[in-house]
């Protein structure tokens, strides 16, 4: 009791500090939160690691680039946006990390994101430092060329911080298969180079198959260790959803290959309930809708009788064994979580980064429900992208089968690493503290070798 007592005392320091040091940015002092209250009370047991103030090092980035990006409308209007590359720690590889485009990106989301990315990262295997970058560009309701004059103009800036040994960013919220291929166009006209300095690329130069349904699919492959490592399985089981992005579409096309009924999407204006179950059917004319035409998942409702929508809402009223938040940062609250509960979710698997906020994750912990944090769940992404970066640097692209293949042993890896270090008492492990930890251990083994 005391061990603990002291524990918390140190975290709450630490965290004191935190806040001082970066005022106003609350989602980093969240992530940097959940992340010390694992971190810290292993330390306390483990003295090699807690030299040369590591976690004071850890949680400040290496450098942040600020910059603006000036474009020019379709009506000839001069628009000026700010943007950031956060590049947080290359103890362990090249900085890596999407590129976020959304009126909410300030430096504290980034740096958030960028934190989070370094751990994420290191829980893959693969050889990948930690970054994140963004601007407040609302693409939402922008025309192609002005998407594509905005791209380059940031482009031309970030070319001369990023390269394919130092820091390779890819997509995020706002920045898909359009955007990348925009922002690598330009690159290679300025460097008159054609390396793999972004992932996400298109299949014509030098993307990776299985790179866009790789979140998804990684969150359900990583689900399904959690599950079998409790004895259940997918069989019977209906899944609620959040988001219609990249990781909510490949995320339920896994689930819906694998047997699970999927009755729910959203996006930000509200949800859409299908209790008949979304097909792949359904699913694949919706995926036309929302990559080709960018349209609103309100019309799934008026396209499928079966489904209702909810406008203003989020889908975490309705019962279901297994919830997917796959939409944003903080979008699953206390009440959402008490919802959940009292509709006896089984387990809750993170594919957005920080969808749960830290009271929600505390309730599922006090439940005992099953809870898969993002930087363990939703790696498959970056993973796919550092398989990208191999295959452009052995010039040479693999099967599909190879890539699924091996998107599901680094899945696999990281529950076993979740597994080993978030043993808890008796056979419960916490996987949160399992990820935290897990990532921790090998960027600070590197850090500490470096010496200060
Ligand atoms: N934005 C994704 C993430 O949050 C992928 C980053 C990448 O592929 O570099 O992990």
């Amino acid at each position: 009791n005391n061990l603990i007592a002291h524990a918390n005392e140190k975290i709450e320091m630490f965290n004191q500090g935190i806040v001082e040091r970066n005022p106003a940015e609350y989602e980093f002092h969240q992530a940097v939160r959940e992340f010390t209250e694992s971190v810290i009370p292993f330390l306390m047991n483990h003295e090699k690691y807690s030299d040369g103030h590591i976690l004071e090092r850890m949680t400040e980035p290496d450098r942040i680039v600020i910059f603006r990006v000036c474009w020019e409308n379709d009506e000839g209007h001069i628009c000026c946006n700010r943007a950031w590359r956060v590049q947080f720690n290359n103890s362990i590889g090249p900085y890596k990390g999407g590129l976020r485009f959304h009126p909410n990106v300030s430096q504290g989301v980034l740096k958030f994101l960028g934190f989070e990315q370094v751990y994420k990262n290191a829980l893959t295997g693969l050889p990948m430092g930690g970054a994140k970058g963004g601007s407040n560009f609302d693409p939402k309701g922008k025309s192609d060329r002005e998407v594509m004059r905005f791209c380059q103009s940031l482009m031309t800036e970030l070319s001369r911080h990023i390269g394919e040994d130092t820091d390779i960013p890819a997509g995020d919220i706002g920045v898909g298969a359009r955007e990348i291929s925009y922002l690598f166009g330009q690159y290679k006209r300025l460097n008159n180079r054609f390396v793999g300095t972004l992932t996400g690329k298109g299949l014509s130069f030098g993307g990776s198959l299985i790179r866009a349904e790789a979140t998804g699919y990684g969150v359900v492959y990583f689900t399904q260790h959690v599950l079998h490592q409790h004895g259940q399985s997918f069989s019977d089981k209906t899944a609620v959803i959040s988001g219609s992005g990249n990781v909510a579409l490949f995320c339920a096309e896994k689930l819906i290959h694998l047997g699970v009924k999927v009755v729910t999407l959203s996006d930000s204006s509200g949800f859409i309930h299908d209790p008949d179950g979304i097909d792949l059917e359904k699913l694949h004319w919706l995926r036309e809708l929302k990559f080709n035409k960018r349209g609103r998942i309100s019309e799934y409702a008026q396209q499928f009788s079966t489904a209702k929508y909810y406008p203003d809402q989020r889908p975490w009223v309705i019962p279901g064994d297994m919830a997917f938040p796959c939409a944003t940062q903080n979008e699953l609250d206390l009440n959402d979580a008490k919802a959940l509960v009292s509709n006896h979710i089984l387990v809750v698997a993170e594919g957005a980064n920080m969808p749960c906020t830290l009271e929600a994750v505390r309730f599922f912990e006090e439940k005992e429900v099953l809870f898969a944090p993002a930087k363990a769940a939703n790696a498959g992404g970056v993973a796919v992208s550092g398989l990208e970066q191999s295959q452009n640097s052995q010039r040479f692209a693999w099967s599909r089968e190879e890539v699924d293949e091996r998107l599901q042993q680094i899945m696999a890896h990281i529950h076993k690493q979740c597994v080993e270090y978030g043993k808890g008492e008796g056979d419960t492990i916490n996987y949160v503290n399992g990820a935290n930890i897990g990532g921790f251990v090998k960027v600070a083994e590197a850090m500490l070798a470096y010496g200060i």
